[in-house]
Protein backbone atom coordinates (compact mmCIF):
# COMPACT_ATOMS: atom_id res chain seq x y z
CA UNK A 1 0.00 0.00 0.00
CA UNK A 2 2.58 2.31 1.54
CA UNK A 3 4.49 4.51 -2.13
CA UNK A 4 6.84 5.87 0.74
CA UNK A 5 9.66 3.40 1.37
CA UNK A 6 12.66 3.99 2.59
CA UNK A 7 16.08 2.66 1.08
CA UNK A 8 17.00 -1.08 1.98
CA UNK A 9 18.49 -1.17 5.08
CA UNK A 10 16.87 1.81 7.01
CA UNK A 11 13.51 -0.62 8.44
CA UNK A 12 15.87 -3.16 9.99
CA UNK A 13 17.46 -0.02 12.11
CA UNK A 14 16.76 -0.68 15.92
CA UNK A 15 16.90 2.85 16.86
CA UNK A 16 19.44 3.48 19.84
CA UNK A 17 18.00 3.91 23.42
CA UNK A 18 19.55 6.98 25.37
CA UNK A 19 19.71 5.61 29.07
CA UNK A 20 16.87 6.97 31.40
CA UNK A 21 17.03 10.05 33.11
CA UNK A 22 13.87 10.05 35.21
CA UNK A 23 11.63 7.70 37.56
CA UNK A 24 7.47 8.77 38.18
CA UNK A 25 7.14 10.01 41.20
CA UNK A 26 11.02 10.05 42.27
CA UNK A 27 12.52 13.82 42.83
CA UNK A 28 15.91 13.01 43.94
CA UNK A 29 17.21 11.27 41.02
CA UNK A 30 20.62 9.98 40.61
CA UNK A 31 21.35 9.34 37.22
CA UNK A 32 24.53 6.32 36.48
CA UNK A 33 23.05 5.36 32.79
CA UNK A 34 24.61 7.55 30.34
CA UNK A 35 28.14 7.28 31.44
CA UNK A 36 28.64 11.21 32.21
CA UNK A 37 31.16 12.87 33.68
CA UNK A 38 29.42 13.47 37.55
CA UNK A 39 31.76 16.31 38.20
CA UNK A 40 30.28 18.15 34.81
CA UNK A 41 32.31 20.05 32.48
CA UNK A 42 35.75 22.70 33.02
CA UNK A 43 34.09 26.10 34.65
CA UNK A 44 36.28 27.46 31.18
CA UNK A 45 33.97 25.40 28.81
CA UNK A 46 30.80 27.21 30.34
CA UNK A 47 32.61 30.47 30.25
CA UNK A 48 33.64 29.54 26.79
CA UNK A 49 30.45 28.32 25.73
CA UNK A 50 28.10 31.57 27.23
CA UNK A 51 30.50 34.37 25.72
CA UNK A 52 29.97 32.37 22.23
CA UNK A 53 26.07 33.32 22.76
CA UNK A 54 27.31 37.02 22.02
CA UNK A 55 27.78 36.28 18.45
CA UNK A 56 24.98 33.50 16.94
CA UNK A 57 24.31 35.33 14.07
CA UNK A 58 27.45 34.71 12.97
CA UNK A 59 28.54 31.37 10.90
CA UNK A 60 30.62 29.29 12.39
CA UNK A 61 34.13 28.40 10.65
CA UNK A 62 33.75 25.12 8.36
CA UNK A 63 37.39 23.94 9.39
CA UNK A 64 37.47 23.90 12.64
CA UNK A 65 40.97 24.58 12.45
CA UNK A 66 41.57 26.41 16.08
CA UNK A 67 40.41 23.19 17.68
CA UNK A 68 42.02 20.85 15.38
CA UNK A 69 44.96 22.63 16.58
CA UNK A 70 44.57 22.54 20.00
CA UNK A 71 43.38 18.90 19.88
CA UNK A 72 46.94 18.24 17.68
CA UNK A 73 49.45 20.25 20.32
CA UNK A 74 47.86 17.98 23.52
CA UNK A 75 48.16 14.65 21.74
CA UNK A 76 51.35 15.38 19.55
CA UNK A 77 49.12 14.91 16.26
CA UNK A 78 49.00 16.75 13.21
CA UNK A 79 45.93 18.78 12.97
CA UNK A 80 45.54 17.75 9.01
CA UNK A 81 45.00 14.16 10.18
CA UNK A 82 41.79 15.25 12.52
CA UNK A 83 38.06 15.89 11.55
CA UNK A 84 35.83 16.94 13.92
CA UNK A 85 31.97 16.01 14.19
CA UNK A 86 28.93 16.05 16.08
CA UNK A 87 29.99 13.60 18.94
CA UNK A 88 32.12 10.74 17.65
CA UNK A 89 28.82 9.20 16.75
CA UNK A 90 28.99 11.65 13.52
CA UNK A 91 32.41 10.33 12.66
CA UNK A 92 31.16 6.95 12.91
CA UNK A 93 28.29 7.86 10.54
CA UNK A 94 30.79 9.31 8.61
CA UNK A 95 32.99 6.31 8.06
CA UNK A 96 30.25 4.41 7.26
CA UNK A 97 28.73 6.68 4.86
CA UNK A 98 32.36 6.85 2.93
CA UNK A 99 33.07 3.27 3.17
CA UNK A 100 30.33 0.58 3.65
CA UNK A 101 27.18 0.66 1.35
CA UNK A 102 24.70 -2.36 -0.03
CA UNK A 103 26.70 -5.51 -0.05
CA UNK A 104 29.66 -4.44 2.13
CA UNK A 105 30.38 -5.98 5.53
CA UNK A 106 30.47 -3.82 8.73
CA UNK A 107 32.36 -6.34 11.98
CA UNK A 108 31.36 -4.98 15.16
CA UNK A 109 32.27 -7.14 18.75
CA UNK A 110 29.54 -9.53 20.34
CA UNK A 111 28.93 -6.58 23.01
CA UNK A 112 29.93 -3.63 21.06
CA UNK A 113 28.61 0.29 21.06
CA UNK A 114 25.20 -0.34 19.14
CA UNK A 115 25.75 3.06 16.90
CA UNK A 116 27.96 0.80 14.99
CA UNK A 117 25.23 -1.34 13.72
CA UNK A 118 23.17 1.39 13.51
CA UNK A 119 24.99 3.41 11.13
CA UNK A 120 26.03 0.17 8.87
CA UNK A 121 22.70 -0.30 8.39
CA UNK A 122 21.77 2.89 7.52
CA UNK A 123 24.46 3.26 5.08
CA UNK A 124 22.73 -0.06 3.05
CA UNK A 125 25.90 -2.06 4.18
CA UNK A 126 25.37 -5.33 6.53
CA UNK A 127 26.72 -4.61 9.84
CA UNK A 128 28.19 -8.65 11.22
CA UNK A 129 28.61 -9.60 14.78
CA UNK A 130 31.25 -11.61 15.84
CA UNK A 131 31.75 -13.29 19.49
CA UNK A 132 33.72 -12.01 22.33
CA UNK A 133 35.95 -14.01 24.99
CA UNK A 134 34.27 -13.83 28.34
CA UNK A 135 33.73 -10.13 27.37
CA UNK A 136 37.06 -9.12 25.89
CA UNK A 137 37.14 -8.13 22.14
CA UNK A 138 38.88 -11.30 20.77
CA UNK A 139 41.30 -10.77 17.52
CA UNK A 140 41.36 -14.21 16.43
CA UNK A 141 37.50 -14.11 16.19
CA UNK A 142 37.37 -10.71 14.28
CA UNK A 143 40.09 -12.06 11.69
CA UNK A 144 38.14 -15.16 11.18
CA UNK A 145 35.13 -13.09 10.59
CA UNK A 146 36.31 -11.03 7.69
CA UNK A 147 35.01 -11.85 4.11
CA UNK A 148 35.89 -10.55 0.95
CA UNK A 149 33.00 -8.01 1.86
CA UNK A 150 34.43 -6.50 5.00
CA UNK A 151 35.56 -2.95 4.59
CA UNK A 152 35.17 -1.47 8.56
CA UNK A 153 35.74 -3.05 12.08
CA UNK A 154 34.72 -1.57 14.57
CA UNK A 155 36.50 -1.83 18.09
CA UNK A 156 35.75 0.32 21.66
CA UNK A 157 38.79 -0.48 23.49
CA UNK A 158 38.17 -0.03 26.82
CA UNK A 159 34.80 -1.57 25.41
CA UNK A 160 31.53 -0.11 26.19
CA UNK A 161 29.20 -1.79 28.36
CA UNK A 162 32.04 -3.92 28.86
CA UNK A 163 34.60 -1.83 30.68
CA UNK A 164 37.33 -4.26 29.36
CA UNK A 165 40.50 -3.59 27.13
CA UNK A 166 42.65 -5.36 25.04
CA UNK A 167 46.87 -3.69 25.06
CA UNK A 168 48.41 -2.12 22.29
CA UNK A 169 49.98 -5.68 21.08
CA UNK A 170 46.83 -7.05 20.10
CA UNK A 171 45.53 -4.06 18.31
CA UNK A 172 48.91 -4.03 16.34
CA UNK A 173 47.99 -7.71 15.19
CA UNK A 174 44.78 -7.01 14.59
CA UNK A 175 45.58 -4.28 12.08
CA UNK A 176 48.75 -6.22 10.58
CA UNK A 177 46.22 -8.99 9.84
CA UNK A 178 43.68 -7.49 8.48
CA UNK A 179 43.41 -7.14 4.24
CA UNK A 180 45.03 -4.02 3.02
CA UNK A 181 41.64 -2.75 2.28
CA UNK A 182 39.59 -3.11 5.55
CA UNK A 183 39.82 -0.22 7.96
CA UNK A 184 40.07 -0.54 11.43
CA UNK A 185 38.35 2.09 13.90
CA UNK A 186 39.38 2.25 17.63
CA UNK A 187 36.47 3.97 19.20
CA UNK A 188 38.15 5.41 22.38
CA UNK A 189 35.13 7.15 24.20
CA UNK A 190 36.95 6.48 27.12
CA UNK A 191 40.53 6.21 26.89
CA UNK A 192 41.20 9.30 29.08
CA UNK A 193 40.22 7.03 31.65
CA UNK A 194 43.52 4.62 30.98
CA UNK A 195 46.32 6.63 32.42
CA UNK A 196 49.22 6.37 29.30
CA UNK A 197 47.19 4.72 26.79
CA UNK A 198 46.78 6.73 23.34
CA UNK A 199 43.70 5.09 22.24
CA UNK A 200 45.84 3.64 19.47
CA UNK A 201 47.15 7.46 17.95
CA UNK A 202 50.31 5.89 17.44
CA UNK A 203 49.01 2.89 15.56
CA UNK A 204 47.41 5.17 13.36
CA UNK A 205 49.91 7.47 12.71
CA UNK A 206 52.16 4.77 11.24
CA UNK A 207 49.89 2.50 9.79
CA UNK A 208 47.40 3.09 6.78
CA UNK A 209 44.09 1.10 7.76
CA UNK A 210 43.43 2.40 11.15
CA UNK A 211 41.57 5.26 12.37
CA UNK A 212 40.48 6.42 15.84
CA UNK A 213 37.57 8.41 17.14
CA UNK A 214 37.42 10.53 20.28
CA UNK A 215 34.71 12.22 22.04
CA UNK A 216 34.22 15.10 24.33
CA UNK A 217 31.40 13.81 25.89
CA UNK A 218 32.81 11.56 28.73
CA UNK A 219 35.72 12.79 30.55
CA UNK A 220 35.36 16.23 29.02
CA UNK A 221 31.92 16.24 30.78
CA UNK A 222 30.17 17.57 27.67
CA UNK A 223 27.61 15.16 26.22
CA UNK A 224 24.91 17.69 25.41
CA UNK A 225 27.27 19.48 23.63
CA UNK A 226 28.06 16.98 20.92
CA UNK A 227 31.36 17.07 20.18
CA UNK A 228 33.56 14.24 18.79
CA UNK A 229 36.59 13.82 16.33
CA UNK A 230 38.77 11.74 14.46
CA UNK A 231 42.07 10.84 13.94
CA UNK A 232 43.27 8.81 10.30
CA UNK A 233 45.32 9.30 7.11
CA UNK A 234 45.05 12.42 5.19
CA UNK A 235 43.31 10.51 2.76
CA UNK A 236 40.52 9.27 4.73
CA UNK A 237 39.77 12.21 6.46
CA UNK A 238 40.20 13.52 3.45
CA UNK A 239 37.00 11.62 2.27
CA UNK A 240 35.03 12.23 5.55
CA UNK A 241 35.26 15.77 5.21
CA UNK A 242 33.60 15.58 1.68
CA UNK A 243 30.25 13.83 3.40
CA UNK A 244 30.45 15.80 6.45
CA UNK A 245 28.23 19.25 6.26
CA UNK A 246 30.51 21.92 6.04
CA UNK A 247 28.73 23.79 9.41
CA UNK A 248 28.56 20.68 11.16
CA UNK A 249 29.73 21.91 14.43
CA UNK A 250 28.37 25.10 15.97
CA UNK A 251 30.39 28.25 17.40
CA UNK A 252 29.56 27.67 21.04
CA UNK A 253 30.50 24.03 20.52
CA UNK A 254 33.81 24.73 18.93
CA UNK A 255 34.52 27.35 21.44
CA UNK A 256 33.57 25.21 24.60
CA UNK A 257 35.85 22.12 23.08
CA UNK A 258 38.28 24.15 23.37
CA UNK A 259 38.46 25.65 26.46
CA UNK A 260 37.88 22.60 27.92
CA UNK A 261 40.72 20.53 26.40
CA UNK A 262 43.02 23.39 27.95
CA UNK A 263 41.85 23.14 31.71
CA UNK A 264 44.15 19.71 32.21
CA UNK A 265 43.18 20.35 36.14
CA UNK A 266 40.06 19.65 35.76
CA UNK A 267 40.92 16.59 34.05
CA UNK A 268 43.13 15.54 36.11
CA UNK A 269 40.54 16.05 38.89
CA UNK A 270 38.09 14.00 37.44
CA UNK A 271 40.49 11.08 36.62
CA UNK A 272 42.17 10.94 39.60
CA UNK A 273 38.58 10.64 41.38
CA UNK A 274 37.06 8.35 38.73
CA UNK A 275 39.95 5.81 39.66
CA UNK A 276 39.35 5.97 43.35
CA UNK A 277 35.52 5.36 43.17
CA UNK A 278 35.33 2.80 40.31
CA UNK A 279 38.13 0.79 42.72
CA UNK A 280 36.17 1.34 45.71
CA UNK A 281 32.69 0.35 44.21
CA UNK A 282 33.99 -2.43 42.68
CA UNK A 283 35.25 -3.74 45.93
CA UNK A 284 32.11 -2.71 47.61
CA UNK A 285 30.13 -4.59 45.34
CA UNK A 286 32.28 -7.75 45.28
CA UNK A 287 31.92 -7.74 48.80
CA UNK A 288 28.07 -8.04 48.49
CA UNK A 289 28.51 -10.98 45.97
CA UNK A 290 28.55 -8.79 43.01
CA UNK A 291 31.71 -9.14 40.94
CA UNK A 292 32.69 -7.30 37.93
CA UNK A 293 35.40 -7.63 35.64
CA UNK A 294 38.01 -4.76 36.04
CA UNK A 295 36.69 -1.98 34.70
CA UNK A 296 39.13 0.54 32.11
CA UNK A 297 36.49 3.15 31.75
CA UNK A 298 34.13 5.74 34.17
CA UNK A 299 31.57 2.85 34.57
CA UNK A 300 31.38 -0.74 36.27
CA UNK A 301 29.63 -4.12 34.89
CA UNK A 302 27.98 -5.22 37.58
CA UNK A 303 27.09 -8.83 36.94
CA UNK A 304 24.20 -10.83 39.16
CA UNK A 305 23.55 -14.62 39.26
CA UNK A 306 20.59 -14.05 36.70
CA UNK A 307 18.92 -11.76 34.29
CA UNK A 308 15.81 -12.02 36.53
CA UNK A 309 18.14 -10.95 39.66
CA UNK A 310 19.69 -8.02 37.55
CA UNK A 311 16.28 -6.88 36.62
CA UNK A 312 14.77 -7.02 40.11
CA UNK A 313 17.98 -4.96 41.21
CA UNK A 314 17.63 -2.64 38.58
CA UNK A 315 13.99 -2.31 39.19
CA UNK A 316 14.83 -2.03 43.21
CA UNK A 317 17.35 0.71 42.97
CA UNK A 318 15.31 2.62 40.64
CA UNK A 319 12.30 2.84 43.23
CA UNK A 320 14.95 4.50 45.53
CA UNK A 321 16.03 7.14 42.56
CA UNK A 322 18.98 5.28 41.25
CA UNK A 323 19.10 4.92 37.61
CA UNK A 324 21.26 2.56 36.36
CA UNK A 325 21.74 0.58 32.47
CA UNK A 326 20.32 -2.56 31.68
CA UNK A 327 22.20 -4.27 28.87
CA UNK A 328 20.21 -7.39 27.70
CA UNK A 329 20.05 -5.38 24.63
CA UNK A 330 24.00 -5.71 24.41
CA UNK A 331 23.93 -9.55 24.96
CA UNK A 332 24.23 -8.79 28.61
CA UNK A 333 20.95 -9.96 30.48
CA UNK A 334 22.42 -11.07 34.26
CA UNK A 335 24.94 -7.56 34.19
CA UNK A 336 23.64 -3.93 35.18
CA UNK A 337 25.87 -1.00 33.80
CA UNK A 338 26.70 1.94 36.35
CA UNK A 339 28.22 4.88 35.88
CA UNK A 340 31.09 5.76 38.41
CA UNK A 341 29.24 8.95 40.20
CA UNK A 342 30.61 11.26 42.80
CA UNK A 343 31.53 9.48 46.16
CA UNK A 344 27.95 10.16 47.29
CA UNK A 345 26.20 8.37 44.37
CA UNK A 346 28.62 5.47 44.76
CA UNK A 347 28.03 4.80 48.46
CA UNK A 348 24.02 4.69 47.69
CA UNK A 349 24.84 2.29 44.89
CA UNK A 350 26.59 0.39 47.24
CA UNK A 351 24.15 0.64 49.66
CA UNK A 352 21.25 -0.16 47.95
CA UNK A 353 22.89 -3.60 46.04
CA UNK A 354 23.82 -4.41 49.98
CA UNK A 355 20.55 -3.94 51.08
CA UNK A 356 18.71 -5.82 47.69
CA UNK A 357 21.18 -8.73 48.68
CA UNK A 358 20.22 -8.72 52.23
CA UNK A 359 23.92 -7.67 53.63
CA UNK A 360 22.73 -4.15 54.79
CA UNK A 361 19.94 -4.41 56.87
CA UNK A 362 16.72 -2.48 55.71
CA UNK A 363 16.54 1.06 57.77
CA UNK A 364 13.89 0.76 60.14
CA UNK A 365 11.14 3.26 59.70
CA UNK A 366 10.81 3.98 63.52
CA UNK A 367 14.56 5.29 63.26
CA UNK A 368 14.86 6.63 59.88
CA UNK A 369 11.03 8.21 59.31
CA UNK A 370 9.38 11.23 59.05
CA UNK A 371 10.57 13.82 61.53
CA UNK A 372 7.87 13.89 63.38
CA UNK A 373 8.16 10.18 64.26
CA UNK A 374 11.75 11.49 66.18
CA UNK A 375 11.60 13.22 69.07
CA UNK A 376 15.09 14.37 68.76
CA UNK A 377 13.93 16.50 66.28
CA UNK A 378 11.14 18.55 67.04
CA UNK A 379 13.11 21.75 68.12
CA UNK A 380 14.51 22.00 64.40
CA UNK A 381 10.77 21.42 63.41
CA UNK A 382 10.09 24.72 65.64
C1 LIG B 1 29.72 7.36 24.80
C2 LIG B 1 30.33 6.63 23.67
C3 LIG B 1 30.65 7.31 22.50
C4 LIG B 1 30.50 8.78 22.45
O1 LIG B 1 29.52 9.20 21.62
P1 LIG B 1 29.39 10.76 21.37
O2 LIG B 1 28.61 10.77 20.11
O3 LIG B 1 30.77 11.29 21.19
O4 LIG B 1 28.69 11.34 22.54
C5 LIG B 1 31.23 6.61 21.46
N1 LIG B 1 31.51 5.31 21.58
C6 LIG B 1 31.25 4.63 22.71
C7 LIG B 1 31.63 3.21 22.81
C8 LIG B 1 30.63 5.28 23.77
O5 LIG B 1 30.35 4.61 24.89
Amino acid sequence: MAKIEPLAGIKKIKPYVGGAAKVAGVTNVTKLSSNENPFGPSPAAVEAFQRAGHDLHRYPNTDHAALRTAIGDLHGLDPDRIICGVGSDEIITFLCQAFAGPGDEVIYTEHGFSMYKISARAAGATPVEVAERDRLVDVDAILAGVTAKTRLVFIANPGNPTGTMIGVGELARLAENLPENVLLVLDGAYVEYVEGFDGGASLVTMRDNVFMTRTFSKMYGLGGLRIGWGYGTPEVIDYLNRVRGPFNLSMPQLAAAEAALHDRAHVARCLSENTRLRAWLAEALAEHGVPSDTSCANFILARFASEDEANAVDDFMQSEGVIVRRVAGYGLPNCLRITVGDEASCRRVAHLIGRFKGVIPAPDPKISGKKDDKKGDQKEDA
